[in-house]
């Protein structure tokens, strides 16, 4: 049971409740909860917004398919990892697991938990190393074992019987962090092994396909258990009633996202096959995301390059196994021509 592995004042922890909880529907007059009786927006943000998003998860059933029972939303979906490290991970004694390179920000909020970090890394093709992954959990059992598909930085979807295979041997949480999942044209949904597997969690954000970055908007979608730890502890007001009214918006109008993503897809396979004729590219990496990892010849010199030109793209080459490495967002064509014109411009000043 998922259960067994939270903590267990988690478990029996008495959460707040507002006053909206206790009631829901509609009053003639609401004087519950001290909030100031006029509205001054004109919009109803004199009032706190509902704590469980619910008209948001039915909308994000209808077009995404996660079932209402299934969601819990976060303010970002940076504030869930945080949050199910807090659920899972006792300080000072227990760990997660985390392959590296990946997102930075496991690692930061284990740390700030007082939760130890156990990386494995990557294979040298940047693929998931399943029997290292595997005696991890037996020798270190960690409450959580992040994976992040389409991975960020590497750009890289993993199998899905690759994850079936970690999230079926790991009897704690496995978390799927599907950032970039609508990028990859065939994606498969770790989504599709809940209804095995109680302890499959998925995440999911409307920052990168749904343009919301500012928003703040992270879903996760895992088994009922861990849905109702995670809004036992949740702050009741994380996400605003300004985000819960631009998640609707935004999935109200999906064609829109549609036809910008086949631009983004467009791009990509331009800037490919442009980033080919440099010198001093030495290699693309395949990606499955909205942005290519490449390896250049001196990727310090480029990124400070770039930067006096007024481009600022993400110096990876601290990262195992990416040495000289840069992570290049897929941008508007208007922007992805200027940066082809600076690695021009570099190009005849290295080559001559
Ligand atoms: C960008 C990104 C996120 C998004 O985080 P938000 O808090 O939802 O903005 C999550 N995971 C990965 C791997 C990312 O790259």
């Amino acid at each position: 049971m998922i259960a067994d592995y939270m903590r267990s004042h988690i478990l029996s922890l008495e959460s707040y409740t507002s006053a909206r909880d206790e009631f829901s529907g509609y009053a003639e007059v609401y004087l519950d909860a001290n909030e100031n009786w006029k509205d001054f927006s004109l919009s109803g943000k004199n009032r706190y917004p509902d704590p469980h998003a619910s008209e948001l998860r039915r909308k994000i059933e209808e077009v995404m398919g996660f079932r209402v029972e299934n969601t819990v939303l976060g303010n970002g979906s940076d504030e869930l990892i945080d949050m199910l490290i807090r659920i899972f991970a006792e300080p000072g004694k227990d760990c997660v697991l985390i392959e590296r390179p990946t997102y930075g920000e496991y690692k930061v909020f284990a740390e700030i938990n007082g939760v130890e970090v156990i990386n494995v890394p990557l294979t040298d093709s940047l693929e998931l190393d399943v029997d290292a992954i595997k005696s991890s959990i037996d020798e270190k059992s960690p409450k959580i074992v992040f994976i992040c598909s389409p991975n960020n930085p590497t750009g890289r979807s993993y199998d899905i019987d690759v994850i079936r295979e970690i999230a079926d041997y790991n009897p704690s949480l496995t978390v799927i962090d599907e950032a970039y999942a609508d990028f990859d044209p065939s994606f498969v949904s770790a989504y599709t092994l809940l209804k095995d597997n109680e302890r499959v969690a998925v995440l999911r954000t409307f920052s990168k396909y749904w343009a919301l970055a500012a928003s703040r908007i992270g879903i996760l979608i895992a088994s009922p258990v861990v849905i109702k730890a995670v809004n036992k502890i949740k702050a009741p007001y994380n996400v605003s009633l300004s985000a819960q009214r631009d998640g609707l918006e935004a999935l109200g109008n999906a064609d829109g996202r549609k036809a910008v993503l086949e631009e983004i897809l467009g791009e990509k396979k331009r800037l490919e096959g442009e980033f080919g004729r440099f010198s001093f590219v030495e290699k693309i990496y395949r990606s499955d995301a909205n942005f290519l990892l490449i390896k250049v010849s001196d990727a310090d010199a480029l990124y400070l390059y770039l930067m006096k030109k007024g481009i600022i793209v993400r110096n990876r080459s601290r990262e195992p196994l990416l040495s000289n490495t840069l992570r290049i967002t897929i941008g508007s064509k208007e922007e992805n021509d200027k940066l082809l014109e600076a690695f021009d411009e570099r190009e005849k000043s290295t080559v001559s």
